[in-house]
């Protein structure tokens, strides 16, 4: 007990703090991952939850300066409203419209956005090739946006767009509009509730990618596609959810012999490790955290 007391502490004086600034945000697994990953490289950083609604959110940006701190993640509600707060944007992070990782150089503050990144980084580890080729893509929320338009940032050669004709259905259309005009990807949109374009699409898609809340707690029943006939063996299919690991889309995926088939963890490690490098300057120890948070489990 006593030693455990004088135990020094891996905190001193020079320790160097970046946020999470969001509401909710108790349940994140970034604090364990950046930590884990500090500790491991011996770099001397901490990372901290802060509960920031849109009201704190102003204040709470100019404590990153006022403080000192290197940089902060931003999630919900505030990736859309942090914006006119910073002092520089990425041009990736400009086109979604959403940032996610906020960088302090000498008080000067840049937004980017990591998680489309993220998703491409995973994909790309796997040994999954998506340029040049045609991606059909559910959901237009914080996530679907991120990726649409870093996939035609980076030579996905169209995307096939669906989204419900709700709530985000404006999104998913202005997401389109800045990627025919900004890209040379060829983007189209659909509504999410015509299942015959859904099949369409995907027959000549290379990937099919689920970015809805479809599977995700409340939804762990409901999937986009029940039909397992929509799918082929030599399709992707990656879903953006990780928890559960295996969704209700994955075990249909399964059951139509499809051989890739991908959760969200690969894109949430990434994108992490992505802001790491930023704030850092040093690589993630990405095998070292993905079996230590998801005991290597990749599907
Ligand atoms: P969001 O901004 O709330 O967007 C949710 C999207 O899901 C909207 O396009 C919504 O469309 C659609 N949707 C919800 N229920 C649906 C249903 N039953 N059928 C069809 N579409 C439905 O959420 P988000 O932040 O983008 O998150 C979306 C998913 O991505 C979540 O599952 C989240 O876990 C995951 N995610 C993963 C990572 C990662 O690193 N792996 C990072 C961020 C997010 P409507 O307009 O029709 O409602």
């Amino acid at each position: 007990m006593k030693t455990q007391l004088i135990k020094k502490s891996r905190i001193d004086g020079h320790t160097i703090l970046i946020g999470l600034m969001a509401y909710p945000i108790r349940h994140s697994m970034s604090p364990t991952m950046h930590n884990s990953a500090f500790e491991k490289l011996g770099l001397n950083y901490a990372y901290l939850v802060f509960e920031v609604t849109n009201k704190e959110l102003p204040d709470a940006v100019q404590a990153i300066r006022a403080l000192g701190l290197r940089g902060s993640n931003i999630s919900m509600p505030n990736k859309q409203k942090v914006i006119p707060l910073l002092d520089k944007l990425d041009p990736a992070a400009e086109m979604i419209g959403a940032v996610n990782t906020v960088v302090n150089d000498n008080g000067v503050l840049t937004g980017y956005t990591t998680d489309g990144t993220g998703f491409m980084k995973a994909l790309d580890v796997e040994g999954v090739n998506i340029i040049d080729e045609k991606m059909t893509l559910v959901g237009a929320g914080g996530a679907g946006t991120a990726i649409a338009i870093q996939a035609a940032l980076d030579g996905v050669k169209e995307i096939a767009l669906f989204n419900r004709h709700d709530a985000q259905y404006e999104t998913a259309k202005r997401n389109v509009e800045v990627i025919n005009a900004k890209t040379k990807c060829k983007a189209t949109l659909y509504d999410a509730d015509d299942k015959e374009a859904l099949r369409q699409q995907i027959s000549d898609s290379v990937i099919y990618c689920d970015a809805t809340s479809a599977g995700m707690h409340p939804l762990e029943d409901v999937s986009v596609i029940e039909d397992p006939t929509m799918f082929r063996k030599d399709l992707v299919v990656f879903d953006t959810v990780y928890a559960p690991r295996e969704t209700k889309l994955m075990r249909i995926a399964k059951q139509a012999g499809v051989e890739r088939i991908f959760n969200g963890l690969g894109m949430m490690l990434y994108q992490g490790a992505t802001a790491f490098k930023m704030w850092t300057g040093e690589e993630m120890p990405v095998d070292y955290i993905r079996e230590l948070l998801f005991n290597g489990d990749q599907n």
